[in-house]
């Protein structure tokens, strides 16, 4: 989620730490630091830009830290941009990753009079590590990791010690540049390339020790590992979207990291309960609620739509779902125990964001499920849930858009288990959550079939989705990437909807993708397809795993393994993401920047 970079080694550290920096920006771009043994530490809010400006004076060391963040535990600040020190001001470190057990780690630590100046959790791990210090600094590293639950890459220097940085990963990447004069620590190659193609990638467990003049790697349990290094063949943009064409499609093949890091401490599987830190001093107020209104935009809107089905049939709590541009311009009637939950990536959404403001005029809670952190609405909002999600650089949004429902469903059961949903559900709905990026990452492997019929509906200039129930917002969001990434004129409704007009239009030569997994509603959907195969046109459906019924009617079936109903959703759309990038690439578009429009849309 942010980029580190570090270097040991003959030549001035600054420049090379914040030309590495740069290399990292697009992993992460709120704030930034490097620390040098011997000149301390620079740290600026905003881009590397801003950092760069604010090393004014000559910093003259040769080894030295650096970071630009993505954050997630406090919002971006000066003081909360990385690097983080121990107690003695000594121990210097770079984190990119989560601390789960912050929290008691922290309480730990202060009752032994350790004092914090930051809300990170990466000063939890700096502080730990300094208190494990006694003679050298991999032992108190070790020490200190041995204690830690959660993902971290982290970089560590001691100023007594200059010529010498540790590094460990657990879950978050680090790699390692053997260069000849000095020795490099990155996040990814890309930064690397500029001065070796040397690299050793570090792998769970591991910790290494660099100095100007090598590197040893050992396992966690000091066994010493020999680790050779390998030549890096990709340029720079192949290693900056991991090797992956488009950053599109490394975002939908990061959607089980994803989903995995919105569950990330959140789960208790035992009691089938959910834990979410965000909502904890409000949770009274949750359980009372007689109605929640729940604000989106675009992919937003339609990951609210399939949180309504959860909320309502596990929560039981009536919800509707508004689009931010028609809810702060209605005649809202403000109801006792009520909410607005604002859904979004960017956290900056103009409309939601008005919404958001409108709801706290009519004295409503208000909540948020927001990929950014410390992003306005993160911070105007009342509480809510941090989606962890990473950032997201093309502007499609894929595995933004199944966290966010991941945190709806995460919100349902929270919720449902404080008003009478059996335990027995509840631990049916966690196992379901915990196994899910395991089953999103057996769709991202059977993508090449995705590819294949990609090739045939790329020649169509109109396309019809349906879905029903749950799967009538999956219908809307796989037409809403398929216009954004390939301009095709495309059309989503809910089945029964159909016959009310849409069918019509239909002919061989607009083709219906039809959402249809093996639930309560499939047979309707069945149905929905008889009535359009009737009409010559042409199907493609999307199904789950064991389902033949579907081989003789629709001309085209892709499959995707059959979960729990709540997550169903989320495994039945990365096909239609899929599909979308896939057709955006035969037609030969820039499907990571499509034309008319932009990330993050803050105005109007
Ligand atoms: N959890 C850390 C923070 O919020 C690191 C985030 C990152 O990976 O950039 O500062």
């Amino acid at each position: 989620m942010c980029g580190i970079f570090a270097y040991v080694g003959t030549r001035t550290a600054t420049p090379i730490l914040v030309d590495g920096l740069r290399m990292l920006e697009y992993r992460g771009y709120d704030s930034a630091g490097i620390f040098v043994p011997g000149y301390g530490a620079v740290k600026a809010v905003g881009p590397i830009d801003n950092l760069a400006n604010t090393i004014t004076e000559t910093i003259g060391g040769t080894s030295g830290i650096a970071h630009t963040r993505w954050a997630t535990h406090g919002p971006p600040s000066e003081i909360n941009a990385h690097p983080h020190s121990d107690m003695s001001g000594h121990i210097w470190i770079v984190h990119n990753g989560i601390i789960e057990n912050y929290r008691e780690l922290r309480e730990g630590l202060r009752v032994r009079g350790v004092h914090f100046v930051t809300e990170t959790d990466t000063e939890v791990l700096a502080k730990l590590i300094g208190s494990f210090y006694h003679t050298d600094l991999i032992t108190a590293v070790r020490d200190a990791l041995g204690t830690v639950r959660g993902t971290y890459g982290i970089a560590v220097i001691d100023d007594r010690v200059p010529g010498e940085i540790v590094v460990a990963r657990m879950g978050s990447p680090i790699v390692l540049g053997i260069g000849t004069d000095g020795h490099f620590v990155s996040s990814d190659p890309s930064a690397l390339l500029a001065h070796t193609r040397d690299v050793v990638y570090l792998d769970d467990g591991e910790i290494a020790v660099l100095t100007k003049d090598g590197y040893h790697v050992r396992a966690h349990n000091g066994e010493k590992k020999d680790k050779k290094p390998e030549k890096v063949e990709w340029n720079l943009e192949e290693v900056q979207k991991k090797g992956y064409d488009h950053f599109l499609l490394k975002e939908i093949m990061e959607i089980p990291e994803a989903i995995e890091n919105t569950l990330r401490g959140r789960l208790i599987l035992s009691r089938g309960r959910a834990k979410l830190g965000g909502l904890e001093t409000v949770l009274d107020e949750l359980v009372e609620l007689e109605r929640l209104t729940i604000v989106g935009c675009g992919s937003a809107a339609y990951a609210a739509e399939v949180g309504r089905y959860a909320l309502e049939e596990y929560a039981h709590l009536p919800v509707s779902v508004e689009l931010g541009s028609e809810y702060r311009y209605r005649h809202v009637i403000s109801e006792e125990h009520s909410a607005l939950l604002a859904v979004t990536q960017s956290g900056e959404t103009a409309d939601t964001l008005a919404s958001v403001r409108k709801g706290k005029e009519l004295g409503l809670l208000t909540l948020g499920i927001v990929n950014v952190v410390g992003s306005t609405i993160a911070r105007e909002t009342d509480a809510g849930i941090y989606n962890h999600a990473g950032p997201e650089v093309s502007i499609a949004s894929t595995k933004a858009f199944v966290s966010q429902i991941t945190a709806l469903a995460l919100l349902a059961l929270l919720i449902g288990r404080e008003r009478g949903l059996s335990q027995e559900e509840g631990v049916r709905i966690a196992e379901a959550l915990q196994n899910l990026p395991k089953a999103a990452a057996a769709v991202l492997e059977k993508r090449a079939d995705v590819e294949r019929v990609a090739q045939k509906y790329a020649h169509y200039t109109d396309l019809m989705y349906l879905g029903r129930t749950t799967h009538a917002p999956v219908a809307y969001e796989g037409s809403l990437k398929i216009k954004e990434v390939t301009y095709i004129h495309a059309e989503a409704y809910a089945g029964g909807e159909l016959k009310h007009g849409p069918i019509a239009m239909l002919d061989e030569r607009f083709p219906v993708v039809a959402v249809a997994p093996e639930n309560d509603v499939y047979e309707k959907m069945l149905s929905n397809i008889e009535e359009v195969k009737a009409r010559n046109t042409p199907v493609l459906a999307v199904t789950t795993e064991g389902n033949t019924g579907l081989a003789e009617l629709a001309d085209d079936v892709l499959f995707v393994p059959k979960v729990h109903p709540i997550v169903q959703p989320i495994i039945s759309t990365i096909p239609l993401h899929l599909l979308a990038y896939y057709v955006g690439v035969a037609k030969g578009l820039n499907v990571d920047r499509p034309r008319n429009l932009a990330k993050s849309v803050t105005v109007e």
